[in-house]
């Protein structure tokens, strides 16, 4: 039997979902993956992520907070939206919030600030922050500096930067996400030699779903769509690139995200059995 994995970055309140959001779960724990949290990127979505993590919640947690595409839209009632959700037993990370160079969706100074005030609020409430950064990393590291030893963790989800940034965020004692952007032979093969460098403590994995389908599937659907049922793909990239085995980096991974996140052994985060903040 294959060992459990967790998949830390699900973002099922798309709608690319909406149709068939149950056999995507039972795909999911068929393929061996148990444990998902599905991001939230907006108030709107976070409420919606937490609600769906309730309705899954023998597999899944949630988090909450605003993305920087979305920082230009935030206004001060969206903190104290955030601040509510932070209390909900599902919810076991702060974000997704970051900075986001490339597509600039928001003005950069914008971005900050907003990045600044959640990661603020994740100090406060107890939670980890789940963390986006796209050609960002000297802003987003000084930025994270600032509250690294006020922060339980901090993960860069879906890193794809180059080894300068990389060793930045452990230098920092930062958490690194890996997505199937590590099965893409076109943008992806920079990541593979950086692999090994990453501690397994430190080292999560996740699909993005419905984003990033791994392209080294032996057969991708027509729909290109991502689902946490091709998580092994990473997976088996990781391993390959590591010298370890399968075997070994889904249980590697699976501690890591579990001590990350908190999580406990029942579908609870632990800081709520355990009173824990
Ligand atoms: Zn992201």
């Amino acid at each position: 039997m294959k060992p459990k994995l967790v998949d830390i970055g699900v973002n099922l309140t798309d709608e690319q979902f909406s149709k068939d959001r149950d056999q995507v779960m039972e795909r999911a724990i068929d393929a061996g993956v148990n444990t998902m949290i599905l991001t939230g990127t907006s108030v709107n979505e976070s409420q919606q992520a937490l609600e769906l993590a309730q309705q899954y919640s023998d597999y899944c947690y949630s988090t909450a907070g605003i993305h920087p595409h979305y920082a230009k839209n935030t206004t001060d009632s969206c903190y104290e939206d955030l601040k509510l959700l932070f209390q909900a037993p599902k919810v076991v990370a702060a974000g997704e919030m970051g900075l986001d160079f490339n597509r600039d969706f928001s003005p950069r100074p914008t971005q900050e600030t907003v990045f600044q005030k959640q990661l603020q609020l994740a100090v406060e409430s107890g939670l980890p922050a789940f963390c986006h950064e796209r050609d960002a990393a000297d802003r987003f590291t000084a930025i994270a500096r600032e509250f690294r030893d006020y922060l339980g963790g901090l993960v860069v989800h879906c890193f794809t930067a180059d080894k300068k940034a990389l060793y930045q965020y452990l230098d920092l004692d930062l958490h690194i996400g890996i997505t199937g952007w590590v099965c893409d032979e076109r943008r992806g093969t920079h990541l593979h030699p950086l692999l090994k460098d990453i501690p397994a403590n430190r080292l999560m994995i996740e699909t993005d779903a419905p984003w990033l389908l791994p392209r080294s599937m032996d057969k991708r659907p027509k729909n290109r769509r991502n689902e946490p049922a091709y998580l092994s793909w990473v997976v088996k990239t990781i391993a390959e690139q590591t010298g370890k085995t399968y075997e070994q980096v889904a249980r590697e991974t699976s501690e890591t995200a579990r001590n990350f996140f908190n999580l406990g052994p029942d579908g609870q985060s632990r800081r709520h059995w355990e009173g824990v903040r």
